[in-house]
């Protein structure tokens, strides 16, 4: 095929649906020339992945959940008799127990934290471990946070912890990975409509405040991600690792409410 990933295969895990910012993030990839495999979590959601799989030519490659080791076994043998060789790998995979994204963050209890951290910041380490065995050098790495790891924002609660210690394993897989010049980036997203957002509370009201705060003046979709995604998936970025690049209308930058954003 032609475009900027021809030639390339890789693995991207944490579509649910069409909403998902994985999704956008490999159709991106697919409109660009790469080959895809995708996995889906459980029998409910493999409903829903077989149609975006079909949709996108992509192969499926099992089902994945990422606290259960034997599960990641199985998706990376798929993988490796699939395709031999990958080029890069996404993963936009996150989970807290909706009841601990209200109320006050203290509250957090031990078995929650630690759930939070195996899914959300253990499974990418996990993952990148796991990819290093079949990944051609100059490969790349990409996981999604949000700013929530650098500032309190409401909700967000054990979950902006989380993405704090993904934003430093970011850096530290870098470090380790770099010798065969892989790459290992995260996407800070503005806030999206996804299933996984859907557990947290006043999000209408988060996209407002970043609709009328950013200097874009303007919420961001899954296609945008996607698109930014692809400049940290291709040869374009081959310099660029252990890098945070935020796609949320310039939202961190500011440091005020806007004087003319109205009351919401
Ligand atoms: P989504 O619900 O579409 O995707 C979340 C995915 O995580 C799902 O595919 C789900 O199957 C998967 N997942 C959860 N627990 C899992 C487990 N134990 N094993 C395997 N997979 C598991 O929502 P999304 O918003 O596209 O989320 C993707 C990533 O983007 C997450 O890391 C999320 O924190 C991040 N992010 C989202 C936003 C937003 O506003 N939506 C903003 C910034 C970052």
């Amino acid at each position: 095929g032609q475009g900027l990933m021809a030639g390339k295969r890789g693995l991207i895990l944490g579509v649910a649906n069409n909403r998902s910012i994985a999704f956008g993030i490999a159709k991106a990839c697919v409109d660009n020339g790469a080959e895809i495999a995708l996995t889906y979590q459980g029998e409910a959601f493999k409903k829903r992945v077989e149609p975006l799989a079909a949709e996108l030519g992509a192969h499926i490659v099992g089902h994945c959940d990422v606290t259960d080791p034997a599960s990641l076994d199985e998706v990376f043998e798929n993988v490796a008799a699939h395709f031999g060789k990958i080029d890069f790998v996404v993963h936009a995979i996150a989970f807290s127990d909706k009841e601990e994204l209200d109320g006050r963050y203290v509250e957090t209890t031990r078995a929650n934290f630690n759930r939070t951290m195996e899914i959300s910041v253990f499974s990418f380490t996990d993952i990148a471990r796991r990819a290093e065995v079949i990944m051609n050098d100059g490969g790349s790495l990409l996981t999604l946070t949000y700013y929530g790891a650098e500032k309190v924002m409401p909700h967000y609660n054990v979950m902006g912890i989380a993405k704090a210690a993904l934003e430093a394993s970011v850096r530290y897989l870098a470090v380790d990975l770099g010798g065969r010049g892989i790459r290992v980036n995260a996407i800070s997203a503005g806030p999206i409509k996804t299933l996984a957002a859907s557990g947290i509370g006043d999000f209408r009201y988060i996209l407002k405040w970043n609709e009328y705060n950013s200097p874009l003046k303007r919420t961001v979709t899954p296609e945008e991600v996607g698109d930014s995604g692809l400049y940290l998936l291709s040869d374009l970025s081959r310099s660029v690792t252990g890098e945070i690049h935020h796609v949320d209308s310039g939202y961190h930058v500011v440091g005020m409410k806007a004087v003319d954003a109205p009351d919401i």
